[in-house]
Parts: C-alpha cells; structure tokens; sequence
C-alpha cells in the first residue's frame, strides 16, 4: 500500500484556464493515488469550465477526496469538511473517495455537505452536481467494479513537474490490518494503451518525471505486460527522462528492473520504496503478510547488492494487536541493521471489518505511541546517515517548484536538495543541475549549484 505522504492535505494549483463565474477548489487527504486522482479531476473541471481556487479565494463548489487508512485520517476528513463547509457556506460541498465509501453514514451527519461520492464513481462527480445545495446529502455509493478501467483525463500538474501516473487500483492481497481491499475494491488494472497515452500527455505538457502509482502496482497485468513492461515503454516516451516506481509490495518485484536501474540511459530510477510491516515473523504472519523476514531480507539486500546508488525506503507499522516488546524490538534491530534508507513509520489503527480489530490483544494507546516516537527517530537517523554518505558528491537534480529563496528537487535516488537562490541565476525550473551536495539540514541537503 503506498501510504507514504498519508494525511499530507494538497491544495491544488491555480489553473491559467479562463475567467469563468464558476470556481472550484479541489482538497485532498491521503495518499499518492487520491493526489493523483485529485489531478484527473482537475482537469475534468477545467475541461467542464471551472476555474480552480486555492488558499483562501471564495469557491462555487469545494469536493475533498477523502482517505479512511486511520481512525486519525477519517478525523482529519471530518475536520477538513467542516472547515470548507465554514470557509465557503454557499458553495456546494462534495466529498468523495475512500472515507465516503466506508464512513458514509458520518459524513451524511456534517451539516453542509451536499454530495457525498464513493470510489467507484469519484470520477464522474461532476455528474451529480446540479448547481444546487442539497437540503440532505445525495449519497452515491455504488459496488466498486472488478474490471480493469482506462481514464480519459490527464492529471493537471501545473507547476509540479513530477507527475503521478495511475495505472492500477485495488488489493486483492487482504492484509488483517488493511481496509484498502474494502474502500477501493478489487485489483484491478489500466489499460495499458491508456497508461500510454496519459504519459504521452504529460510528456506534452513538459513533465520530465513520472511515478508510477496505484494501491498494489506490482499486480499490474493489462494486454499481457506487467510493471516491467509499462516501465520500459515509458522509457521510450520522448520528453520522458526519469521514472520512479511509488511503492510496491516485496513479493511482486521483477528483479529485471534492477537492470533498468543501473542503465544510465534508462529512465528507470535507482528508487524502491518496499512495505515491511514489521521485522518479526510472528507479527507478519499475524498480519497476513505474504513473505517471512528472511525472505523480505534476502530480496532487499540483492537489491542493495545489484543496484548502484539505490535508494531503499519501507512502511512500518508499529502495535499491532499481540506485538510484544521483544517483537517491536526485533522491528528495530532489522530497520537498524540492514540497508534502509528511511522508513515511514504507521501506528496501528483498528478498522471496521478487518480481522486484526476482531483480536482482544490490542495494545495500550501511550504505549504505541512510545513504540512510533521511538522507530521514528530511528528512521531519522537512517536518513541522516544515508544524506551524509553523499555529502561532497556532485549530483543531478532535476529542478522541481521553485521557492522564492529556494531552488529544490530530487536527485535520481530521492534525496531531497536545495539550493539558495541567487538573483542572478537563470530559471532552473524543470531543469537538470549538477549540484555538489554540502551539508545535512532537517530532512533534506543543502547543495551550491557546481
Ligand atoms: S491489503 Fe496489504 S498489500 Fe493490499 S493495500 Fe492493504 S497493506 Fe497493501
């Protein structure tokens, strides 16, 4: 599950499109995939004659695309709602995504709230709004379909020039602790031709850097071709220069991509973001996870081995019912002693309907609390030691957003640079640097253009 940037809240970018009377705001929560849905809905309100809103100017209709992976995230959603319904009480409110599909019944509670969306018709909201508030919410909450799915919108990424390309959706894997199978539905592919032709697009549009996103990506399977495949076929995409895989589960990893990975003329990056869960068989078994320790261990270090520069990142959850110190500690003894570069660390949260909530060995709040502190800052010091082993180095960064003081962008294996910005510099955006990497700040490296 790509639960990186979980609870991140992303105002969407101002469109150039025309003054119109019509205004909409787009606000999501949750992960990768709902951000790069929210951009395909941009672009069909753009292309339905909206104009978009950020920050604080008025809008005619707010929708907010929702995420229900945390009891902590369905809170955010409800405050979020509630503070648009207040910011904008005339405009029509709707809320879409996964918290709409499995919270429903409290979103309907929120006073305000007009539309209400679930997954499978997130893309066609529009269609249920007729420009009137609603005196109660329509609730749209069909069964999400076992088909694959194509998408005939491209993600709108005005001034992010690392775009997200969707090409997957759905979990068949059922993991004890995961609502995921229940609010986005099946596994399910894109179509691989439309894969093709949104990237194409985004080429169009001057996008340089693709991450391939979905719930469960290493499952892709359309016309034949897998990951592999849409990996290698977006290499061949003029304009294309670099392509990064968001995150994918350690049991559906084609070891051919470590090939692409070192091929300096390959878009590939040296980029894998693999889920752990937790470092103790017990609990991963107990979690219904699909591969032992070792196994897990034995995959990363080959990829460690095998990929020059490779950037390795992870999730981990931390109390799960029955974890026990002596497990938690094994977590900690595998996230320190083996090459991770950073781990987005998850505090168990029971959900409705999953097998984990069903145990009667939950543990203590402050005491998970205590355990996510304690890995976090593990974590920290991963990242630390992995940023300072490039200090001196001069690397290519592609330019992303420029800050006004700021110019800031990646380097192949994500370490995330910037670099004071002078007034005589040239305009950097969607270019590619050669920096020399100069000290460690929070959680990025400061660098001088070389
Ligand atoms: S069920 Fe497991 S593999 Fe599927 S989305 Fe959830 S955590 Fe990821």
């Amino acid at each position: 599950m790509p639960i990186f940037d979980l609870l991140g809240m992303v105002s969407l970018q101002q469109s150039s499109a025309p003054k119109t009377t019509k205004r909409a705001r787009v606000v999501t929560l949750g992960c990768r995939l709902n951000q790069s849905e929210s951009l395909l809905i941009q672009d069909k309100l753009i292309k339905a004659g909206y104009e978009i809103v950020k920050g604080d100017e008025p809008s005619d209709l707010n929708i907010i695309n929702t995420c229900t992976v945390t009891d902590r995230a369905d809170s955010k959603c409800r405050s979020s709602i509630r503070q648009l319904i207040r910011k904008d009480p005339n405009a029509i409110t709707v809320v879409a995504g996964c918290y709409s599909q499995m919270g429903y019944k409290e979103v309907a509670q929120i006073p305000g709230v007009d539309v209400i969306v679930g997954n499978q018709q997130k893309m066609n909201l529009l269609d249920f709004v007729d420009g009137q508030k609603n005196e109660r919410p329509l609730i749209v909450r069909d069964k999400i379909d076992k088909e694959d799915f194509s998408i005939h919108f491209v993600g709108e990424h005005l001034y992010n020039k690392r775009a997200n390309l969707k090409i997957q959706d759905g979990c068949d894997f059922f993991c004890s602790f995961c609502i995921i199978p229940h609010a986005r539905g099946r596994a399910r592919s894109r179509d691989f031709d439309n894969c093709m032709d949104e990237a194409r697009a985004l080429a169009d549009r001057g996008v340089r850097e693709l991450v391939i996103t979905g719930v469960n990506i290493g499952t892709f399977a359309s016309q034949g071709r897998g990951v592999l495949e849409v990996v290698d076929a977006l290499n061949e995409i003029p304009g294309i220069e670099r392509v990064r895989i968001s995150s994918i589960e350690p049991t559906t990893i084609p070891t051919e991509l470590f090939s692409r990975m070192n091929d300096s003329s390959h878009a590939l990056m040296p980029f894998l973001h693999i889920p752990l869960q937790a470092g103790c068989d017990k609990t991963l078994e107990a979690m219904y996870r699909k591969y032992t320790i070792g196994e897990y261990l034995d995959f990363l270090h080959l990829a460690y081995e095998s990929v020059n520069d490779v950037y390795l990142g992870t999730d981990i959850m931390v109390g799960f019912p029955g974890e026990t110190r002596d497990d938690f500690e094994e977590t900690c003894q595998v996230l320190l002693n083996n090459p991770f570069h950073f781990a987005h660390v998850f505090t168990y949260s029971a959900r409705k309907g999953t097998p984990a909530k069903r145990r009667e060995d939950h543990i203590d709040q402050l005491e998970k609390n205590r355990r996510s502190l304690h890995l976090r800052r593990l974590s920290e010091k991963k990242r630390y030691d992995f940023y300072e082993s490039w200090l001196g180095k001069t690397v290519e960064v592609l330019i992303e957003d420029p800050k006004p003081a700021l110019w800031t962008g990646l380097t192949p294996n994500y370490i995330r640079v910037c670099i004071p910005r002078k007034p005589s510099d040239p305009d950097y955006t969607n270019q590619k640097v050669r920096v020399l990497l100069k000290s460690v700040a929070a959680d990025f490296v400061e660098g001088e253009i070389a």
